[in-house]
């Protein structure tokens, strides 16, 4: 693979650190992940900084802190992934086929994947006031760091405070995260995505994450971070002038007999503005495998690494504007009305899955569903599945 020999391989332990209060039980349990990817070792050298200053300082945390390490194998071959992109695989029909199969018959990411949902579900069966999960990325391309979530209330109160732009709607794109799957029980669930795999800067930036959320969360007070100050600068300043909130509309996808031959025109980066029809990518050589942008937006990860059939994503800008009036619809449960409009059906009487006859609710598109806190599951037998995010109003 094209990943460099000479980079060290990353040998970790599943669990890189555990710090937690005197109560157990009394407030957030902080899960964080790093290296879900093999290529990106930032986040868990970040959260090996983060667990020794704690030490350091003998600092105590109110609820509990604790950093797990992703794809083990892939880290130590600094490789993104063996056979299946680990953070495609959280379905719920995955997780449920996982929970069916021998081990014996695991290949090397689904080995990763069992031991990491079972260090997951050894933690959360303690009940806690909150759970909230940070999964820690990095990306082949350069940009600034920004946040990746399911739009639920809960995860919006995490996102903000951490300051950086917000994308919303990408997990309708790709679909199987890991923080799909801790986001559907209701937890607090985004990932940060802090810069370029190899720059020494993305260590920086996941650890001032990992202060910001410890005091977001509450688990500790701001007079427990000396740096904090440090921390917010350090996080905010390379994404200070880009949109606080971006909603991906468009995924393009690599076709598997592409996925080599697949090429970023060079230069490109997350939040880059893009005009259509503007050239972004080859496959291959000659005109017929050029790859235009479809529509006007802002493009984001775009994919300079070998692996991954993600080729990049373009979305839109959203104004906060939006998302006050959605959070305020919310609350009001005005979901409650949607059933009135026409070519609207409640596929479950509670509400939570709607079916949505794609020609006539066509003047509402996706947006007033995505308001009121729906994202869009599937197509089928021609009409639009719509599944409620488990809001905590
Ligand atoms: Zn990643």
């Amino acid at each position: 693979m094209s990943d460099p020999q000479a980079r060290p391989s990353l040998r970790v332990e599943r669990e890189v650190g555990r710090r937690a209060g005197v109560e157990s039980g009394k407030g957030t349990l902080l899960v964080v992940t790093a290296g879900v990817h093999g290529n990106e070792p930032a986040g868990v050298q970040a959260l090996e900084r983060v667990f020794a200053t704690l030490e350091a300082r003998g600092t105590r945390v109110k609820g509990e802190l604790v950093g797990l390490s992703g794809n083990r194998a892939a880290l130590a071959q600094r490789t993104r992934f063996h056979h299946t992109d680990l953070n495609r695989l959280w379905s719920a029909e995955n997780v449920a086929e996982l929970r069916e199969r021998a081990p014996a018959l695991d290949h090397a990411d689904q080995r990763e994947q069992r031991e990491l949902l079972g260090a997951l579900e050894t933690l959360l069966a303690t009940p806690r006031e909150r759970v909230a999960l940070l999964d820690l990325h990095s990306t082949s391309g350069g940009g600034p760091p920004f946040l990746v979530m399911g739009d639920t209330l809960q995860n919006r109160e995490l996102a903000f405070a951490l300051g950086v732009p917000v994308l919303l709607g990408l997990e309708e794109n790709i679909g199987g995260t890991l923080i799909e799957h801790v986001g559907a029980l209701g937890h607090v669930a985004v990932v940060l995505e802090a810069g370029q795999n190899e720059d020494p800067g993305t260590i920086d930036r996941h650890e001032s994450a990992v202060w910001l959320a410890l005091v977001a969360l509450g688990l500790l007070e701001r007079s427990d971070v000396p740096d904090l100050a440090l921390h917010t600068a350090r996080l905010r300043a390379p994404a200070a002038d880009l949109p606080p909130v971006v909603e991906v509309l468009h995924r393009h996808d690599i076709a598997p007999e592409d996925e080599q031959r697949f090429r970023m025109v060079p230069g490109l980066e997350s939040f880059q503005s893009i005009e259509r029809g503007r050239l972004l990518a080859h496959v291959g050589t000659g005109s017929d495998g050029q790859v235009l942008a479809p529509f006007t937006g802002v493009l984001l990860m775009p994919r300079y690494q070998q692996k991954g059939l993600d080729g990049f994503f373009l979305g839109r800008r959203v104004e906060p504007r939006w998302l006050k009036l959605s959070a305020v619809m919310r609350r009001m449960h005005l979901e409650r009305m949607l059933g009135l409009l026409p070519g609207v059906e409640l596929a479950r009487a509670d509400g939570n899955v709607l079916s949505v006859d794609p020609r006539v609710a066509r003047f509402f598109t996706n947006d007033l569903f995505h308001l009121l806190g729906y994202r869009r599951q599937e197509e089928r037998d021609q009409r639009l599945v719509f599944t409620r995010r488990n809001d905590k109003l």
